[in-house]
């Protein structure tokens, strides 16, 4: 068998080897290193991983591309399972009244937060969409990421900028290396119209929107903002039970500030992940380890909105709910793709291990967008997409913190980014 790209010599080859289904406890903390490793690809599928040499079944010519990995740290290529990578504009204007201490909450009723961006994102031509969200997605690309998940939700009553959003990021999956995973997300703030009324707005989602991005194959999931003052975990239910009536895979916004019970309604309703879970309830954290749904931890965001309130990780670990980590990319509560200083937030503030914070961007990643089959582990079979860290071992690429330790990116088997 020709190999059509080798990595041999790799000091730290984390591999994530084992059953195609996210990890929890123990098994988060396994990541099937291997030292002086060797992987081989054939087009865009890997088809040897192992130690010291490749064996003899493995042959290599002239049009081969040989890396040597002495000195490198190699994982499967990071999945960004949670981001609202497509918006139009930015918020810096709202660090002033950060530093001031106002709560997010309160910018929101006063008609900033979301409702900025939700103004620039309406505002914003498809073009001018894609360009911003392209030149996000090259940076993340940079950070090792290969695999995203985009949301909508900066149309919300306007379902036209709905539509224009998830056709940028249907647009930029088939035409930039990174994967782009599409999520509807016209529930994520109540429209100001509707301010006296959201179950009319619950209604129009249910009745017009949902059947519309179905039939047009726009989304794969859909997302609800369950929060005080957004949706209620009864309308977050309408909302992720219809849209599973119509094919889409349901995900939520879980008791990100208030314990509202939506970690209780994830579990429920079997959402693929319940994400944020800042303020889950230890009954909701039960009935997710029950029912093995996975929880997305966004500590970026945690740190960003300075509310000294992080998701009880290590609980979350002790009670066998898998985890998955993501950036949160968006304009408002985390503007960064940075997802490896995201890694170092999980291991510094939330108490997890280099570890168990790999297998949460990797295998737990792939399986919080249902991908767990073909990416988040280098076993042969899966495809080739890989990240090569300029880093001795795991816990440097965490400890030495901020910095982009990355040195190239392979995806489906070919090399899409790499360090000058
Ligand atoms: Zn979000």
């Amino acid at each position: 068998m020709k190999a059509t790209l080798v990595i041999k010599g790799i000091s730290n080859l984390i591999t994530l080897k084992g059953e195609n289904r996210p990890r929890v406890k123990d098994d988060l903390k396994d990541i099937g290193l291997i030292k002086n490793g060797v992987i081989a690809l054939q087009g865009e599928k890997i088809i040897y991983v192992g130690e010291g040499e490749l064996p003899p079944t493995i042959t290599i010519d002239d049009s081969t591309i040989v890396v040597d990995g002495n000195g490198k740290t190699v994982t499967p290529g990071l999945v960004d399972s949670h981001t609202h990578l497509v918006h139009g504009g930015s918020r810096e204007h709202e660090l002033a009244m950060k530093l001031n201490g106002i709560p997010y909450l309160d910018i929101l009723a006063a008609g900033g937060g979301i409702h900025s961006t939700v103004k620039a994102t309406r505002e914003a031509s498809f073009g001018e969409l894609y360009e911003k969200a392209k030149k996000s997605l090259d940076k993340m690309l940079e950070y090792g990421i290969t695999t995203v998940e985009a949301k909508s939700g900066y149309g919300i009553d306007d379902f036209e900028t709905e539509i224009k959003q998830l056709a940028v990021a249907n647009k930029l999956n088939e035409r930039h290396p990174v994967d782009v995973v599409s999520t509807f997300m016209g529930a994520h703030a109540i429209p100001k119209k509707y301010k006296m009324d959201s179950d009319k707005f619950v209604e129009i989602i249910i009745d017009e929107m949902l059947p519309e991005v179905a039939h047009r194959g726009l989304a794969k999931f859909c997302d609800v903002f369950c929060e005080d003052g957004v949706f209620s975990v009864d309308q977050s239910r309408r909302i992720l039970m219809a849209a599973r009536s119509h094919g889409l895979i349901p995900r939520i916004h879980a008791d990100e500030i208030v314990s509202l019970g939506g970690a209780e309604l994830a579990a429920e309703i079997n959402c693929i992940t319940a994400d944020h879970l800042v303020a889950a309830s230890d009954e909701g954290i039960k009935l997710m380890a029950k029912k093995g749904i996975i929880a997305n931890l966004l500590p970026g965001t945690s740190f960003n909105l300075q509310t000294g309130k992080f998701a009880r990780a290590r609980k979350m670990v002790e009670e066998g709910v898998p985890i998955a980590i993501s950036t949160d990319y968006n304009p408002g509560s985390c503007p960064t793709e940075n997802i490896q200083l995201i890694m170092s937030f999980a291991s510094l503030i939330m108490r997890l291990t280099p570890e168990e914070v790999i297998t949460a961007v990797t295998i737990n990643g792939a399986a919080a967008l249902g991908l767990e089959r073909e990416i988040g582990s280098l076993q042969v079979g899966k495809i080739g997409d890989i990240v090569i860290f300029d880093s001795p071992n795991l816990e440097y690429l965490i400890y030495h913190f901020g910095i982009n330790h990355t040195d190239k990116v392979i995806k489906r088997g070919e090399v899409v980014f790499s360090k000058i």
